[in-house]
């Protein structure tokens, strides 16, 4: 039987997560002796705006409820892009992007603007997601001084346009999904050529609070989906960088002690992609989420 291996994806959404949650997760990170892959909001911070899915997702207000939003991500980033200007991420803190490189780790990008991303996508015209993804990439080479080769969907939110301008690209993979192992997408009857290297568990904030788990069970649960070849776990600057950080060591130290291995999602694209056939991919529901994420199926 394949030895269970770990990829952990950091997604990093917010300017208070890239100031407080990355440095915190390098830290445990480095102490834990294990290598992830950080995927970053590379422009603005358009939180506030988030708000306007009270009107328009059933079940955004019960999730901001259940999972303590506003505690979660101050009530400041709850206002960025509406009451307060959106502060640009990358731009304000290109030392903690480079360190994190610098200290082993992957890194990619998530997005330019993650609010418009997510919530608009499927509405934006062709250029307007190339301009997205082109601002990106722009400033990342900037910082990095190498060009992207992976990015994540924001909210795993995929169209046939974004999937088409990242081939153009010429990634070395894309984690735009949810599902089992890496494939090819086949999405509008369009089979597209960059390989995608899924998440395969739930997220701590889509099952905090559901069927009675907790902060203190919660680890409990993710022992439970460990499975044997790759399993993608992601995780949130914002959360396990933050008030979730005592869970998220002690997650990482009893997956330590069962001797299972971590390796970067250019790793797992790597030592998995070999075996990658074509599947579908479309936007559906998933337990504990509000709105739609792109399925692997
Ligand atoms: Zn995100």
């Amino acid at each position: 039987m394949t030895q269970p291996i770990i990829a952990l994806k950091v997604d990093v959404d917010t300017y208070v997560g890239t100031r407080d949650g990355v440095p915190r997760l390098l830290e445990i990170l480095e102490r834990a002796g294990i290598r992830a892959t950080f995927f970053f909001s590379m422009g603005p911070d358009n939180s506030g705006k988030a708000i306007r899915r009270i009107f328009t997702r059933k079940g955004f207000l019960k999730k901001m409820l259940r999972t303590r939003a506003p505690s979660m991500y101050g009530i400041k980033t709850l206002l960025y892009g509406t009451l307060l200007p959106p502060p640009m991420i990358a731009e304000s803190f290109p030392e903690i992007l480079r360190r994190t490189e610098q200290m082993g780790h992957e890194v990619g990008i998530h997005c330019w603007d993650h609010v418009k991303w997510h919530d608009l996508l499927p509405w934006m015209p062709k250029r307007t997601t190339a301009m997205e993804l082109g601002q990106a990439f722009s400033l990342f080479g900037e910082i990095f001084g190498h060009r992207a080769r992976s990015t994540a969907a924001p909210g795993w939110t995929v169209t046939a346009d974004s999937l088409e301008i990242q081939d153009a690209l010429r990634l070395d993979y894309c984690s735009d999904a949810r599902g089992r192992a890496p494939f090819y997408p086949v999405l509008d009857g369009r089979r597209f050529a960059t390989l995608q290297v899924p998440t395969t568990w739930p997220t701590m904030d889509e099952i905090l609070g559901e069927n009675g788990i907790t902060a203190e069970t919660i680890n409990d649960y993710y022992f439970t989906l460990v499975r044997p070849g790759l399993n993608v776990h992601t995780i949130h600057a914002e959360m396990e960088g933050k008030a979730m950080a005592t869970a998220f060591v002690d997650l990482l130290k009893r997956l330590k002690a069962r001797g299972m291995r971590f390796i970067t999602l250019a790793e797992a694209a790597e030592e998995f992609g070999g075996n990658a056939t074509d599947a579908p991919l479309s936007m559906g529901e998933l337990p504990g989420r509000a709105g739609l994420v792109a399925l692997q199926g």
